[in-house]
């Protein structure tokens, strides 16, 4: 007999809101204020990556020298140029108002769980309503970003239930393989990039009409 769905774990960009395609204006444009055009094989690459990740990939994607004092440059640049993106309205991804909502009708404990950094995540929490949300964590509130579990570990410990207890919701192949690492099942909902199939994956089209007893049946079938 196992323990019935206790949380339901949301990535951020990607995910709940379309954001992805705010990093991707940010993150191209540092790309060519550092020397050159991002490859789409370096932009695939950052999709769910944390910053300092990200800023190792673009680097090495240009074939340049990653020295402390660059990056250092290069991520206030980016942070700079992606809270102004992110300081208008974000659009949302289809069904993610509603699916936030029927989860906190049905009295879930919930959790935001992004590689995002804190400062930019306050100012997507002014889109989403912090209403949702029992607590949240950021990319720099962790050791490890995903794909590491820290993030969702986190999450779980924050909110008092195992993880094993949680269904988390997920874009990418990072952010989903960090769930699955912490022991969580994924709903994984593909916006960007395709993820490959994996245990304890569930995929869907969208976050159209997802209910609760959805939830329940991908926790139990993980
Ligand atoms: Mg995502």
């Amino acid at each position: 007999m196992t323990a019935r769905l206790a949380a339901v774990l949301w990535d951020m960009d990607g995910t709940l809101l379309d954001s992805e395609k705010l990093w991707d204006i940010g993150v191209r444009e540092l790309s060519v204020h550092l020397g050159g055009e991002m490859t789409d094989e370096t932009r695939h690459a950052l999709i769910g990556s944390a910053i300092p990740t990200s800023l190792q990939i673009i680097f090495q994607g240009l074939g340049l020298d990653p020295s402390p004092s660059r990056m250092a440059e290069a991520e206030t640049w980016l942070n700079r140029r992606v809270t102004e993106l992110m300081s208008g309205p974000i659009p949302w991804r289809p069904g993610a108002r509603d699916a936030l909502a029927a989860v906190r009708a049905a009295g879930l404990r919930t959790a935001l769980v992004t590689n995002t950094q804190r400062t930019i995540t306050e100012l997507c929490l002014d889109t989403l309503g912090r209403a949702y949300f029992d607590v949240s964590v950021c990319g720099d509130e962790v050791a490890h970003g995903k794909p590491a579990p820290d993030p969702y570990l986190s999450a779980a410990e924050l909110l008092g239930v195992a993880p094993e207890r949680c269904v988390a919701i997920e874009d990418s192949p990072t952010g989903s393989a960090s769930a699955a690492a912490a022991g969580c099942a994924v709903l994984v909902i593909p916006c960007e990039i395709p993820v490959p199939a994996q245990p304890r994956y569930t995929f869907r089209d969208s976050l159209i009409d997802l209910s609760v007893a959805d939830l329940e049946a991908i926790r139990r079938a993980a």
